[in-house]
């Protein structure tokens, strides 16, 4: 099969969260399976052209943009240590700033950017010749490419046969644009755009309900997130939209890249470890405590350490961690070690707590690629009470490592980890329903009496690391709704 992914974020070059690693990670296993896959990103202008060995290739791509005509420069590259081409589309106007959306709000032409983006990728692949059978588009960004398909490319012979398939990674942002510049800049026609219109929710133009009207088949990240946004606030809004096409909806759980996420062949942690070897573990905590400036002599290293590598916002669940946190540290039960950024006010909590346990608690913050492979090689357990969760990529990062996930029991989490049974020495860490502080506070105590609990430490340990969380299975199932996507267009 030919595949198209077309995504604002693809790990390593552009990564903000866990869309970068799936759409890093998915084209690699399909590759690996026999197909054709070609992969589509900005060239943002952070990406590290040199590092990556990104190429220009004498490809200019015309771009229709509303009634007039602009370019794209075609730059390419492989995801690392495969042959899977990366396409670098470069427009000096979108995309050489720094950032991928600009801070907070985002940049002000986020529309015009990524519909020109949609567009350019659409042209590009029919100016390389890679035809595709589907057009694999992710989150709000490009979902834009499900209705260019659908009405505007549907009668060129080059796509009359390719099926569009739309994934959210995350109802939260819908990418909700002015209609008259987002139905211009689009080329779509503006008598499309009327009330409960396929492109209309609440008088804005909303990319994500026209990815998920126009597309042949929708996805989202997890099974038990797929009937979350159908029935309850999860789908923020366009519950509605979802219901209309709950037939094509599907729910593919994400799975993690084990090339790069594995305990055995990590290059950024202090020793390999893996089930059988997991005493080495203490060696990883050890170092991580080094690292983070905390005592780290064999008593010290004797404490839990809480480990967190999160965007610091409301969804990752951070306002109901704060109380029992602070309650822990406050008795010395566990050390904190957290990297991330994100709402000042969390920053803030954070660094009070480093300040007022120096000794206990690391603030890091920022993104760091490899401290996050040394966090989770080095804590004990790992703290997620987010929110809501499509999937969550972390705790599964957690668990292949032999990190306890501490999840709130929703989305993804729920579909990922199951609750340790002191009775039937079945589970793979420790959940909780409510979304409060005292829930928070149970499933940390709950946690911390585990760890000081042999057998059942090693135990729940060993659970986590032999759960298959592999990209593998993700990758089928993807083919498979693939294929029945094809159906509508054979
Ligand atoms: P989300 O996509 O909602 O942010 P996920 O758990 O699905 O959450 O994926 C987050 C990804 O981003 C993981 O790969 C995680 O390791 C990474 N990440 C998040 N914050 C940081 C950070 N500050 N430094 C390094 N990696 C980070």
């Amino acid at each position: 099969m030919n595949i198209l992914v077309v995504a604002a974020e693809v790990a390593p070059f552009a990564k903000v969260g866990g869309l970068a690693d799936m759409t890093g990670a998915l084209p690699r296993a399909w590759s690996e399976e026999g197909h054709d896959v070609a992969v589509m990103l900005p060239l943002y202008g952070t990406i590290d052209v040199e590092h990556y060995g990104i190429v220009k290739t004498s490809h200019v791509v015309s771009v229709p943009v509303g009634y007039w005509t602009e370019y794209a420069e075609v730059w390419k590259g492989f995801l690392p240590d495969t042959s899977v081409p990366v396409y670098f589309l470069r427009s000096s106007e979108y995309f050489d700033r720094k950032g991928i959306y600009g801070y907070h709000d985002g940049f002000e032409d986020n529309d015009r950017r990524y519909l020109f983006f949609c567009r350019a990728a659409i042209e590009t692949a029919k100016a390389l010749g890679f035809q595709p059978d589907v057009i694999h588009a992710h989150d709000y960004h490009t979902a834009p490419c499900m209705p260019m398909l659908a009405t505007q490319y549907r009668h060129d012979p080059f796509y009359a046969h390719t099926a569009g398939v739309f994934t959210i990674h995350n109802m939260a942002f819908q990418g909700m644009y002015d209609p008259v510049r987002a139905m211009e800049f689009g080329g779509f026609p503006p008598s499309e755009f009327y009330p409960q219109s396929w492109y209309e929710h609440h008088g804005s133009f909303n990319a994500m309900k026209a990815g998920i009207m126009f597309a042949d088949k929708v996805t989202t990240v997890s099974p038990t997130y797929s009937q979350e946004i159908r029935w309850t606030n999860e789908g923020m809004g366009l519950q509605g939209a979802l219901q209309k096409r709950a037939a094509d909806l599907v729910g593919v759980l994400n799975g993690i890249d084990t090339s790069i996420w594995n305990p055995t062949s990590d290059v950024h942690t202090a020793v390999p470890f893996d089930v059988r070897t997991l005493a080495k573990k203490a060696v990883n905590k050890r170092a991580l405590l080094r690292e983070a400036r905390l005592p780290s002599g064999a008593e010290a290293a004797d404490l839990p350490v809480i480990g967190m590598v999160s965007r610091l916002t409301e969804q990752k669940g951070i306002p109901i961690m704060m109380r029992a946190v602070w309650d822990i540290l406050e008795q010395r039960r566990a050390r904190l070690i957290i990297l991330g950024s994100g709402m000042r006010e969390y920053e803030d909590f954070f660094l009070r707590a480093e300040e007022r346990f120096p000794e206990h608690v690391r603030f890091v913050k920022g993104y760091n690629e490899p401290l996050s492979h040394r966090i989770q090689a080095g804590a004990d357990l790992y703290l997620m009470p987010s929110q809501f969760e499509p999937c969550g990529l972390t705790q599964m990062y957690a668990m292949a490592y032999g990190t306890v996930p501490v999840v709130r029991s929703i989305g993804g989490l729920a579909d990922t980890v199951t609750h340790y049974e002191r009775s039937t020495l079945q589970g793979t860490g420790v959940r909780f329903h409510d979304y409060d502080e005292s829930a928070v506070a149970y499933a940390l105590d709950h946690a911390l009496g585990l760890y000081n609990d042999e057998p059942h430490w090693t135990q729940v340990r060993t659970n986590a690391m032999q759960q298959d969380n592999s990209i593998g299975v993700a990758a089928r199932h993807y083919l498979e709704v693939f294929s029945w996507a094809r159906e509508r267009h054979a």
